[in-house]
């Protein structure tokens, strides 16, 4: 599996970027999940994507602390600290600007990077500095994933009034990203945010010491012991219930797993009570019951 942040500005598309991306990801038959994280929301403000991309289903969804990859949006976040934090040393930078020396002051060494001026482009064909499909356009020629599939995911994903323009600057970002490849070695050196460890001495003792029960994550994500949020619980009918697994795929903790029956059923440390589970149920066998109906 391999992790990636993009960083950018309100009002670039960074969202729409990551979505576009994750799309040429499954056209190629690969899998990457992007999860935002706004701060304040309004144009200009800082705003990060986080995805994990993996040749199977991924599950997880926390931040990515180590990424591989580095899609940056804006230039004006090239000389931020935060935007290389846990950066895998041997990994990927895409990064709209001109300057790669600015990118390698910050101490970072990766293996390649991937230089645009998306800023130009994106004044040159939207008349803005919306620079997502520019910078998707850059990432293809990284090598990790192909142009035409770039494309057709914005074919196929994108409102029909922005398919032309966007197109356009996928292609004048894949064709005027210039790489600069180091010979460095892949190395991941662990990253344990100080806030984590706060956050991971609330957890439930008895559970290992990963995000949930069913994660291949190791010890420094995130894990809180979101049981303790439920005001309902989930329960199934098993006498309805066909075993299809879908409540399973759509819980966002994804506590849900397959009792030794092949039932799909809730970890009640970590369910929260959401309702997804009950929402997605083809055969709407799930209902949602009141906590206060199984206490004591
Ligand atoms: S989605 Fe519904 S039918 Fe499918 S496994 Fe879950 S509870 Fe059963
Ligand atoms: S209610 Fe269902 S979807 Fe929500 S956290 Fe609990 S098991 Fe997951």
């Amino acid at each position: 599996m391999k992790q990636i942040r993009m960083h950018g500005r309100g009002g670039q598309g960074v969202v729409t970027g990551g979505e576009i991306l994750s799309n040429a990801f499954l056209i190629e038959g690969k899998y990457l999940a992007v999860m935002p994280s706004y701060g304040v929301e309004r144009r200009g403000s800082d705003v990060t994507a986080y995805g994990r991309l993996s040749d199977t289903p991924v599950r997880e969804k926390s931040m990515t602390y180590e990424p591989d990859y580095l899609i940056i949006f804006d230039p004006s976040q090239l000389s931020k600290q935060s935007t290389y934090e846990g950066f895998v040393q041997g990994g990927v930078i895409v990064a709209c600007g001109t300057d790669v020396d600015e990118i390698l002051s910050m101490g970072v060494k990766p293996s390649k990077i991937v230089l645009v001026d998306g800023i130009k482009i994106a004044f040159e064909v939207t008349g803005s500095n919306l620079t997502n499909m520019i910078m998707c356009g850059a990432f293809a020629k990284s090598g990790a994933v192909s142009l035409d599939a770039t494309l057709q995911a914005m074919d196929e994903n994108l409102p029909k009034s922005f398919i032309k323009t966007s197109i356009a600057g996928a292609r004048r970002g894949y064709d005027e990203a210039v790489v600069y490849e180091y010979d460095v070695e892949e190395v991941h050196i662990k990253h344990s945010p100080q806030w984590n460890r706060r956050i991971l001495a609330c957890k439930a003792p008895e559970k290992p010491p990963y995000e949930a029960p069913w994660g291949n994550c190791e010890n420094h994500y995130i894990v809180l012991p979101t049981g303790t949020w439920k005001v309902t619980r989930p329960v199934v009918d098993t006498e309805n219930c066909i075993k299809c697994g879908i409540c399973a795929g759509f819980c966002p903790v994804q506590c849900i797993r397959p009792d030794e029956n092949g039932y799909y059923l809730a970890d009640l440390d970590y369910c929260k009570g959401c309702g997804v589970c009950a929402h997605e149920c083809p055969k709407k066998v799930i209902s949602m019951k009141l906590e206060s109906e199984f206490k004591e």
